[in-house]
């Protein structure tokens, strides 16, 4: 047994690792990974033990004893502690910053305990409790409590439920010694509603088994990384199911990742289905005792399949076979809090640690994932590529019409909805069938653009188009920081139809209503979803046809299969391929190939019609082609000449403070210190693009000024050198006004 424990302290403020060291008293046995409490200072702290030893370097008469273990097994694997570690170098992080993902947040503190329900059972065999029914007759509500526990134990509630007064007469039997009462602890179950799908496994199309065997392969030999890149509807989803009834069969366990759970309410019924107890469901929207219990039953083996969103990828899963990355481009998977992980890195060192099999799937995948397919990459990057390109069924992929919005003007149609859209819409609903239409509006960033020939205000430095800042008036390049009056009349051909762009979900939903007053709508966006299952009540009112036409944000984009839609509109594709953002075709493409999935899914073929005003970009030509190569090729070019990642890093250090002095004088400080560390290395000063401080694009956000330090690098492995430079540098600036955040290519800059 060992004497001493190092032990991590759980304190928020904590800036640093440090590992105390505490004795462990006689007769109290720790692991590592386990909680526990110890003391600190003159109160009490909770912590991990992360390691033991039998010697101790501190005068054993100062080293205080742990008080007691929080719980009677590790809450943490061993390989999550290693985990962790990786993590808190790769992400800039403390330890228990890491750690803290890694356990249900309401266990920290103890803010949530397990739950007690009674069960009441037989204490006697079969015979005696007929023996029992004939006796008891006279008294007609023992015998319907002794007749429904004949079926199986049922907890008291239940009982209660069916047999008014069931405690006072459970008692009564429990005196005669015929029943038995026990608290055990119940497991709060997030699964609700009946399960709709089929439960057996259909056969796979030979393209599917194709992918499914060659996965299967890998996991027998100690693992592998794939991409499975599948068009929308060619059944993703079931070669996933396939490889976990592989990996459950070889006795291990698999984690499927979704972008959302609320929006995948459909893979959820599925998983249901197919594994029913089996599999546990992990992510933000269910209450904190559902959370904590199905995190206990994964913790425990009972539940070996785990769905769930962005943190479920830490799930407590042991002897890992599978990891599945669905819809794997979506930028939910990288973390928008410290410590900023990305759940698909996070994915990649679990299977390798277990050599287990990775599969990240997606019709279009990120440009970084895709390159990391090609023939001269490392092996440790290297992904193989499975392909799915047919929908199941021979199911064609549905037609798409790409519809200039300049030319609906010059025809005089002011209107929302161009001709091709508008007659859609009408058809669709004649024959009984159902529309998606699709607008994405997404915060507070706008763009100019003229609706006669296109134009779009860019910057000059950066590529990207400017945004409009309302308060104060004016377009901003969200890069570089440069400002400028918007115009009033358009730079290239002089009409003055040039506005600031904008059509909410909200104006769609009426305009649809004035085109077609006998149409049922239903909006999904923001406003409409704020409860906890708001989402769900909109899908599956869809999903039972009881709505004509759904109109929604991204959030309608995703994997949902509704098999009597056969019309998709895009209201606005310029929105996306307008954001100041060198991500914003990507977006576009991936944006519009998804929704377009969406239609003509079952029997009915589907017809896609994309509104914009930039008809030739290739962005929105190529996703109209389904084309994901061909859009990879030009993306790849575009990202090089513009040194933009996966050829360069973006960092920034964010600067926020109260007054604008602080955060300005602070920016400034911290590129000097940036710029000298550059100066003394010229090797390192070769990989920088461009370092400035400047306003942050948006200067003020929830009453505090924003200043940055924006650096571009080349990416290359000495680059992270830099990297940490900065980090030390946030670090040093502790004890200001104004605070620092490090920032490595984020998914916005706002
Ligand atoms: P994706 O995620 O690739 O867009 P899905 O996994 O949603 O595709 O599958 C599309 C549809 O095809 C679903 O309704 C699914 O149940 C069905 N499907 C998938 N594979 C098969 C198969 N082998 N046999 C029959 N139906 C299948
Ligand atoms: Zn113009
Ligand atoms: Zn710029």
């Amino acid at each position: 047994m060992s004497l001493y424990a190092g032990v991590i302290v759980d304190l928020d403020l904590e800036q640093t690792d440090r590992v105390y060291t505490y004795r462990v008293p006689q007769g109290m046995e720790v692991a590592v990974g386990q909680r526990v409490r110890a003391p600190f200072g003159k109160r009490q702290v909770e912590g991990f033990v992360v390691e033991l030893s039998d010697a101790c370097a501190m005068d054993p008469a100062r080293v205080r004893p742990l008080s007691a273990p929080l719980e009677d097994y590790p809450l943490l694997l061993p390989q999550m502690l290693e985990l962790a570690r990786w993590m808190s170098e790769r992400y800039l992080c403390t330890l228990s910053a890491a750690l803290r993902l890694m356990i249900p947040a309401q266990l920290r503190g103890g803010r949530v305990g397990v739950k007690q329900v009674r069960i009441a059972a037989l204490a006697v065999d079969r015979q005696a409790a007929q023996a029992a029914l004939a006796q008891r007759a006279r008294f007609p509500r023992q015998v319907k409590v002794l007749q429904a526990l004949m079926q199986g134990p049922l907890p008291v509630p239940v009982l209660e439920g069916d047999v008014p007064g069931a405690g006072a007469v459970l008692r009564a039997l429990e005196k005669k010694g015929l029943v038995r009462v026990n608290s055990q602890e119940s497991l709060r179950s997030p699964f609700k509603g009946p399960v709709t799908r089929a439960s057996s496994d259909p056969k796979l199309t030979p393209q599917q088994q194709a992918a499914a065997d060659q996965v299967a392969r890998a996991m027998a030999q100690g693992g592998g990384s794939f991409l499975l890149m599948g068009v929308t509807g060619s059944g993703k989803t079931e070669v996933y199911i396939r490889l976990i009834r592989l990996a459950l069969k070889a006795g291990k366990g698999a984690i499927v990742l979704v972008p959302e759970i609320a929006l995948t309410p459909q893979m959820v019924d599925w998983f249901r289905a197919r594994f029913g107890q089996g599999a546990a469901v992990l992510h933000s929207q269910l209450s904190p005792g559902e959370r904590f219990d199905e995190w206990r039953r994964i913790r425990r083996g009972q539940a070996r399949v785990v769905v769930g969103a962005r943190s479920a990828v830490f799930a407590p899963v042991e002897d890992l076979g599978l990891i599945v990355v669905d819809e794997e481009h979506e930028h939910t998977y990288q973390s928008d809090k410290r410590p900023r992980y990305d759940a698909r890195e996070v994915a990649q060192f679990r299977c390798r640690q277990e050599g287990a099999a990775l599969v990240l799937g997606s019709a279009t995948p990120s440009i970084a994932t895709f390159m990391r397919t090609m023939p001269k990459v490392r092996p440790q990057n290297k992904l193989e590529l499975l392909e799915l390109t047919q929908r199941v069924f021979q199911r064609p992929l549905p037609q798409v019409e790409v519809v200039d919005m300049c030319r609906e003007l010059e025809r005089g149609n002011h209107s929302m909805f161009s001709a091709p859209l508008r007659d859609g819409l009408k058809q669709c609903l004649e024959r009984g069938q159902q529309a998606m239409l699709l607008i994405n509006r997404r915060g507070y960033s706008t763009f100019v653009s003229c609706r006669s020939c296109g134009y779009v205000e860019k910057c000059g430095n950066c590529d990207v188009s400017m945004t409009y800042h309302q308060a104060e008036g004016v377009l901003k390049c969200h890069y570089c920081g440069q400002t400028r009056r918007p115009p009033d009349k358009c730079p290239q051909c002089g009409s003055i139809f040039i506005k600031y762009f904008g059509a909410g979900t909200q104006r769609v939903e009426e305009a649809v209503k004035k085109l077609l007053p006998q149409a049922r709508v239903a909006r999904m966006d923001v406003d409409t979803t704020r409860g906890k299952d708001a989402h769900q009540r909109i899908l599956s009112a869809f999903g039972r046809g009881e709505t004509d036409v759904l109109i929604g944000t991204q959030m309608i984009a995703k994997g949902l299969d509704f098999p009597k839609v056969t019309l998709v509109g895009v209201v606005a594709a310029d929105m996306t391929l307008n954001l100041p953002d060198y991500r914003a075709p990507e977006r576009t493409f991936q944006l519009i190939t998804q929704v377009a999935g969406r239609a003509g899914r079952a029997q009915y073929p589907g017809r896609v019609v994309i509104q914009t005003y930039e008809p030739q970009h290739y962005a929105v030509r190529l996703a109209a082609r389904q084309d994901y190569r061909a859009f990879y090729q030009e993306e790849v070019k575009v990202r090089r000449r513009g040194l933009y990642p996966p050829f360069t890093l973006m960092a920034r250090l964010l600067v926020t403070a109260k007054e604008a002095g602080q955060a300005r004088s602070l920016a400034m400080v911290l590129e000097e210190a940036l710029g000298r560390f550059l100066d003394q290395r010229p090797e390192r000063r070769r990989l920088t693009v461009q370092m400035r401080a400047l306003e942050a694009p948006i200067g003020r956000l929830r009453g505090e000024s924003r200043w940055q330090v924006f650096i571009k690098l080349y990416a290359k492995a000495e680059a992270e050198e830099i990297l940490e430079e900065m980090d030390r540098l946030c670090r040093e600036q502790e004890e200001r006004e104004a605070r620092v955040e490090l920032e490595v290519n984020p998914a916005n800059m706002f």
